[in-house]
């Protein structure tokens, strides 16, 4: 997204991709009201929206007794009240296919960050490795927007604050079938008995499911069998009654160990980190891809004037820094209250399995039901493009 933008302010960019394609393990696929409000902003809005997706306007919520919907996004006000579900891989080809569109973006696939290049206090550049081997890229400034392990913050010396949040996820597919609601509210859905929770995604062709229990305790989850593990999805979501017999094999699970972590610092003469590389993010509100293109956005703003003069001084990465702090770490403390709160009394709980009933009710005042569903529209500041 930022090489995008600054591409389209005649910024030259080379991109640095270490995957040999953009289909890569499932890492959500939301595109929330703020990036398609950016989106819109750069007039992609309406060419993203002619790709297959869904729009999802409230997620269900589901225990034992009740099930009802804590959030609508119809009430905000946004040309683009809802959540774009779009298979991430398919939203990332397209970002890419509208960036080359500027002879000022260069994208380079295989491409492994090994090193940086530090010349006087600076960073000058990286060093990666592609399929024809070693290359070195000079640069003005170097972006690290690789990711949660980003190789680009280590290498710089930069040290993560973590939190562990109270919970892990397995992660699995399980099959549509005919007899699945076609309906908006099971597109995203939530619900969680004995002690774990469930979230479940509509991909098209199958649904992505998260598995959520207590942190550490993966080994007592298989120690139990996959047939325990479908009994206990089964309880959550009763719907998956037929859909679970196709898990046979611990092989279909991927294990995400959650945490959230935020960096002190985010940047140095000549580097910048940017979305998950400088904060990751608690899944708590899937926040994390609107949380990086919105750092992406500012970043654009505040720095292709700069980078068309060559020069990009400490206090301009200060100043992007400074502006998408705040909101991270605020929306972080939220995620941290509702996990210690809400989730890690959840998850430690086996006889949990009730809404209480005074929940559905107070979701039934509108200002209430607005409180969610802005911050994870929005968060707390929106970024728009600067022309
Ligand atoms: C299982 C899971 C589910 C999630 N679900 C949601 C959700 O529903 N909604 C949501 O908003 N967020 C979700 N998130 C968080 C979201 O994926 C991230 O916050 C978001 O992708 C961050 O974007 P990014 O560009 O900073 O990093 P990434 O999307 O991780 O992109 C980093 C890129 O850098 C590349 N890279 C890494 N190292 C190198 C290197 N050395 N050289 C070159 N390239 C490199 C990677 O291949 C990758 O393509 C989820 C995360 C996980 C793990």
């Amino acid at each position: 997204m930022l090489a995008l933008l600054l591409a389209r302010k005649g910024v030259p960019v080379l991109l640095l991709e270490a995957h040999k394609d953009f289909d890569r393990e499932f890492r959500g696929d939301t595109i929330h009201p703020s990036v398609l409000e950016i989106l819109d902003e750069i007039g992609l809005a309406e060419p993203l929206h002619k790709l297959r997706h869904v729009k999802v306007f409230g997620p269900t919520l589901r225990a034992a007794n009740t099930s009802f919907n804590p959030i609508d996004f119809r009430r905000l006000k946004t040309k683009f009240p809802y959540i774009m579900l779009i298979p991430q891989t398919k939203f990332l080809e397209f970002l890419a296919g509208e960036a080359s569109r500027y002879r000022e973006f260069r994208l380079k696939m295989t491409a492994n960050v090994e090193s940086l290049i530090e010349e006087a206090g600076a960073v000058r550049g990286v060093r990666y490795l592609s399929t024809d081997g070693w290359h070195e890229v000079r640069a003005t400034l170097t972006v690290g927007a690789d990711g949660r392990f980003s190789k680009v913050r280590h290498l710089a010396g930069f040290e993560p604050i973590k939190t562990s949040p109270p919970m892990d996820i397995l992660w699995f597919r399980l099959p549509h079938l005919p007899e699945d609601p076609e309906d908006e509210a099971g597109r995203v859905r939530g619900g969680f008995a004995n002690g774990r929770m469930l979230a479940v995604f509509d991909r098209f062709d199958y649904w992505q499911v998260g598995y959520v229990f207590p942190k550490g305790t993966y080994q007592e989850v298989r120690a139990a069998g996959l047939e325990s593990l479908r009994t206990s999805i089964v309880a959550i979501e009763p719907h998956f009654a037929k859909h679970v017999s196709s898990l046979t094999d611990w092989h279909q699970f991927s294990l995400l160990s959650v945490e959230s972590s935020r960096c002190p610092r985010w940047y140095k003469p000549g580097l910048l980190l940017i979305g998950d590389a400088a904060h990751v993010m608690s899944p708590v509100g899937g926040v994390g891809i609107n949380y990086a293109i919105q750092d992406a956005t500012v970043a654009s703003n505040m720095l292709a004037s700069p980078l068309k003069a060559g020069h990009v001084g400490v206090s301009d990465l200060a100043k992007v820094q400074s502006d998408r702090e705040w909101p991270t770490r605020i929306i972080q403390a939220v995620q941290s209250a509702v996990q210690t709160r809400i989730i890690a009394n959840v998850l430690s709980s086996p006889n949990a399995a009730k809404i209480p009933t005074l929940v559905p009710l107070l979701f039934r005042i509108p200002w209430i039901r607005d409180i969610p569903a802005r911050l994870i529209a929005f968060g707390v500041h929106r970024a728009h493009v600067a022309n």
